[in-house]
């Protein structure tokens, strides 16, 4: 450094010594570094001097180096270092780095790399002084590493499993030849790409799942899964995944050795189909029925859902078989199969029985309405002719309907009573459906009643507005409001939104009620403002059918004007579960509420919790707490911590975060210590009607601090 820096004065040594020149014991110490050897020489190679470690390598004394030519002291290489000595006095720069093996007097060869500098005295150089690093270790290993990486290479390229290794997200960072045989993507393409570029969404899931595994435990897990290759083909393959860590330990990713099953994994699906399927009408089987079944009866009862189940059977089966031949039968029940299939959807389960009976689980059902409506559809499509073989026939079904809970809690039962109301269909003549219970048809004529009572509800605007204070807990001031439907029935009690709520919306009444609401909330809202109350927010509660309304967020704008609400005071609150209906609309129409202005909500938040990564994507403003988990909060550990996560998503997302169904102080005190300040509850007030809550808002403040 100090070469090709001022010639005369070497800064350094100056300034670390504090006198003119470094001390002669620290340089000493300097020259004489275990690994090197330095000495000079002058212009014809003759040593001038040299450090321990040089004399150590030539094996003389001092004596006997002082002037010899650099030959004496090194004969093998010395003669090819008079050109580079020669260069560095010639151009008056150093020479670095260069690699060679020096045969000491020993007989040892060393790997070392030589540094030559010129030697200034004064302004003039006298020489070339060496420096020959000892490297044979450094070098020793990196010969080791390129060997090792060399014969990994090999070996990876020759085994038929793909290895491969990815980054924490996913991504290939590395892989083998086989590995983009398995995958089918040329190496090229293949470098980079997430897993879920070659897997549809539910493989990415289990993948995911598999690679988290890993990640929380440290330890290796083995997982199945299908990838779809280039060309479209499907295979499956399976893999051991283990944790790839880097020097210090940390996690930087995952590697593994796949494998492609797919001839393996075809056979065993085929056997486990054909065990739990009706290979005439490839619909699930008995077995399978109640396996099914079984399972989504645990979710209706952990849910507090309604099921039903529907039991068909054929009026004229054994006819058509006597007369047309078991071929024709055949067709006629993989036919029968296919009809009914159009009329339910796609989550809803249809088995076949054996012989001509058939059952269809619907499951959620949302009202026991549609139970029957969906028996009718099935009875008027299972009345129309067949053609077969030229002939034209009819052969309509019977369908006995059981509903869960009501009827029965198992799935035996379920069978049992919906086998004998099927019964009741055949003997009372055919081609119709019956309901196990007899209740059931007192039922089915109330919900005519219900339908006629709220269309005139309607036309009567018979609909009253209740609204509940939302308030930040820290200093008692109401930040919001929500609304909440009551209907005031002709015979004067005001009925609660669950009696008529979900009837509303099965019966698509929901929507010109909502429109009602949000009309009649906007103009609350106006004569407020016009009496000094300023209430910052406004929420009403809209369905998911109200989303599906493309007028919906015209509506909002044109009801906001004429009232004079500014946008920014009216919220809208949807369920999660709303909200996950035909996402890519519902997640526009929320995209231009927002635009507009109108802030919203997620209601009930929690239940689904799963979709909690789904949520990131909601454009939303607020989440409210599902009443259960606060309820749960003083003595669940579980639900405490999932407020916590709420309380934490809220925070990194910005959003505000309401927790619902406040009753007591301990609950209060409980989610303050969360972090979790704006509360909607009782302990607060109930749901008031516009005059009660223009008393209340008053007697907290609201008037006196927000008014202009
Ligand atoms: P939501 O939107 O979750 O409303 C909160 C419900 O919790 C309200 O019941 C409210 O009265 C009740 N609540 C508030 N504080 C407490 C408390 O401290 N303890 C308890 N136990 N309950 C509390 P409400 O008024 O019976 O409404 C029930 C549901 O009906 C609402 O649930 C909402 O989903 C629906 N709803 C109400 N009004 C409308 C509307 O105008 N349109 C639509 N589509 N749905 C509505
Ligand atoms: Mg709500
Ligand atoms: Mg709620």
């Amino acid at each position: 450094m100090t070469v090709s820096g001022s010639p005369r004065q070497p800064r350094v040594l100056r300034l670390a010594s504090n006198a003119t020149w470094v001390n002669t014991e620290s340089l000493k110490q300097l020259l004489d570094a275990p690994d090197m050897a330095i000495w000079a020489v002058d212009a014809a190679q003759r040593v001038m001097w040299m450090n321990r470690i040089g004399r150590l390598w030539c094996g003389k004394p001092q004596r006997e180096i002082l002037g010899r030519h650099e030959r004496d002291l090194f004969p093998p290489q010395a003669d090819q270092w008079c050109e580079w000595e020669a260069q560095v006095l010639r151009t008056r720069q150093p020479v670095r780095h260069q690699r060679e093996v020096l045969t000491l007097a020993s007989g040892q060869c060393l790997e070392v790399e030589i540094d030559r500098v010129p030697y200034w005295k004064g302004a003039a150089i006298v020489g070339v002084i060496i420096c020959v690093h000892d490297i044979t270790d450094r070098v020793r290993t990196e010969n080791t590493v390129r060997l090792n990486e060399t014969r990994y290479r090999t070996i990876l390229d020759e085994i038929h499993d793909g290895y491969f290794e990815v980054d924490l997200a996913g991504n290939l960072v590395f892989f083998n030849v086989a590995l983009s045989h398995i995958l089918g993507y040329p190496a090229n393409v293949l470098y980079g790409m997430n897993n879920r570029e070659y897997t549809d969404a539910a493989n990415a899931k289990t993948l995911y799942q598999a690679f988290n595994r890993v990640y929380r435990t440290g330890e290796p897990v083995s997982v199945d899964w299908q990838i779809i290759r280039q060309d479209g083909t499907q295979r499956y393959l399976t893999a051991s995944v283990a944790l790839l860590r880097d020097d210090h330990n940390n996690p930087i990713g995952f590697r593994g050795l796949a494998r492609d099953i797919t001839e393996t994994k075809t056979a065993e699906l085929r056997l486990h189909f054909m065990a739990h399927h009706d290979l005439l009408t490839e619909l699930p089987n008995r077995t399978q029925l109640m396996t099914q079944l079984t399972a989504s009866l645990e979710e209706a009862r952990q849910g507090h859902g309604l099921l039903a189940l529907l039991f068909i059977d054929l009026d004229r089966f054994k006819h058509v078989n006597d007369t047309l031949g078991h071929l024709a039968g055949d067709q006629l029940l993989r036919g029968v199969a296919e009809r009914i299939r159009q009329e339910v959807r796609h989550s809803d389960i249809i088995a076949r029985m054996g012989g001509d009976e058939f059952i269809v689980v619907l499951w959620p059902l949302y009202q026991e309405l549609a139970a029957t409506a969906i028996a009718a559809r099935m009875i008027h499509s299972l009345q129309q002719p067949w053609v077969m073989e030229g002939h034209e026939f009819r052969c309509p079904a019977s369908i006995g309907i059981a509903l869960y809970p009501e009827d029965g809690q198992d799935a035996t039962t379920l069978l049992k009573h919906a086998d004998m109301a099927m019964y009741q269909a055949k003997t009372t003549g055919g081609n119709r459906y019956a309901l196990y219970a007899p209740m059931m048809s007192y039922r089915s004529s109330r919900y005519v009643q219900l339908e006629t009572q709220l269309h005139q509800a309607l036309a009567h605007h018979d609909f009253r507005m209740h609204y509940q204070p939302q308030v930040d807990s820290r200093t008692g001031r109401i930040i919001g409001a929500e609304a909440l439907v009551r209907w005031q029935h002709p015979d004067g009690h005001l009925v609660a939104p669950h009696e008529f709520i979900s009837f509303a919306e099965q019966s698509g009444l929901i929507v010109p009620l909502g429109r009602q609401v949000i009309a009649e909330v906007c103009r609350q809202m106006g004569v407020w403002q016009s009496a000094g109350l300023f209430l910052p927010k406004i929420a009403v509660n809209l369905s998911a059918s109200e989303f599906q309304q493309p007028d919906l967020v015209d509506y909002i704008t044109k009801i906001l004007q004429e009232s004079g609400v500014p946008p920014a005071c009216f919220a809208v609150e949807m369920t999660e579960s709303a909200a996950m209906q035909r996402m890519p609309h519902t997640l526009r129409v929320l995209g231009d509420l927002r635009t507009l202005g109108v802030a919203v909500a997620l209601d009930d938040f929690g239940m689904g919790f799963s979709s909690l990564r789904y949520l990131k994507d909601f454009p939303i403003t607020a989440l409210k707490i599902e009443q259960s988990f606060v309820r749960g909060l003083v003595e669940e550990p579980k639900d405490r911590a999932v407020i916590k996560t709420l309380v934490e998503f809220a925070q990194y997302f910005d959003i505000d975060l309401i927790a619902e169904g406040v009753e007591t102080p301990a609950q209060l005190e409980s989610l303050q210590q969360m972090g979790c300040f704006y509360v909607q509850g009782y302990l607060f007030s109930q749901p008031l009607p516009a005059d009660a809550f223009d008393a209340f808002a008053r007697s907290v403040g609201l008037a006196d601090t927000s008014s202009p």
